[in-house]
């Protein structure tokens, strides 16, 4: 009947639904206002809904393009990967989790880091990727985080990471938390150094990876509407058993009370980060 009414041409009633036999790679559905988008149009978009500015999860790949000035970003420690030193088992081994992982998403871990430009400036550039045991930091992560500024002291560059990261991770028990203090350490190392360090947190940034580096940074710098905090609202809410504020945790609330420094959309992201690259180091070339 709907077949009927509308007498629109093939390609008008493509581009409004997806249709079967259509590939189906080329569209994805929003969550939040169900509208069908377009896969390219929606990466022209930064990855944010046109209908209702929900923001789809970036991968790593896609941060660094977004970044990095064109096929700038030399990959460092790309080879190391996890052990299992507990032999742990939830509901998978580890060991078959992270292969279940590491094929899916074509990872070897929950961040990559490299030397990049960025506006012209050499930048130590770490990027988390949610899609890998939703970024969580285990040891190689924290040893990838901390080979990045030893790296970035060696060359005497500013650091920058973009966080996302529900927190540590559990499959590493105890090993996963000493990244925390591991990774601060080398901060504080680099920072004696009055080498810049710019932190920018995505959605989410929690737990263990908000307790450590993502929230130290010279300039710590976070996406709009993203959470952001050690526990989450609703463990909290349950423990206190008391309502939370509007907008507890996210960006918003964060920067009102001076955990975050600068609230920057996707779209403005790069143009922003090479703005304080140009204002905080030395000119080009001298
Ligand atoms: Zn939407």
């Amino acid at each position: 009947m709907a077949e009927k009414k509308s007498r629109k041409s093939s390609s008008q009633k493509a581009q409004q639904s997806p249709k079967k036999g259509f590939p189906a790679d080329l569209w994805l559905k929003c969550p939040k206002c169900g509208e069908t988008l377009f896969k390219k149009e929606l990466g022209r978009n930064f990855g944010i809904c046109e209908h209702c500015n929900y923001r789809f999860k970036l991968s790593s790949n896609e941060r660094i393009e977004m970044l990095a000035d064109e096929a700038t970003f030399k990959e460092i420690d790309a080879d190391l990967t996890p052990v299992d030193p507990l032999a742990f088992v939830d509901r998978l081994k580890y060991t078959d989790r992270l292969k279940q992982v590491q094929e899916k998403t074509g990872l070897t871990e929950a961040i990559r880091t490299g030397i990049a430009r960025m506006g012209g400036h050499d930048v130590a550039l770490g990027v988390m990727d949610f899609q890998f045991i939703g970024g969580s930091m285990g040891s190689v992560v924290g040893e990838k985080v901390t080979r990045l500024f030893e790296t970035a002291m060696e060359k005497k560059l500013p650091v920058l990471i973009v966080s996302t990261s529900g927190g540590a991770r559990m499959q590493e028990g105890i090993l996963s938390l000493m990244q925390m203090a591991k990774t601060n350490a080398v901060i504080a190392a680099h920072d004696e150094m009055g080498l810049l360090f710019l932190s920018i947190c995505m959605d989410p940034t929690m737990a263990g990876v908000m307790a450590s580096y993502a929230s130290i940074g010279d300039l710590n710098i976070a996406e709009p509407g993203a959470l952001m905090g050690f526990a989450g609202p609703r463990v909290i809410k349950e423990t206190i058993r008391q309502e939370l504020p509007e907008g507890f945790q996210r960006t918003e609330f964060m920067l009102e009370r001076g955990f975050v420094d600068l609230i920057c959309e996707r779209a403005e992201l790069r143009e922003k980060l090479i703005l304080l690259l140009d204002l905080f180091l030395k000119p080009k070339g001298k």
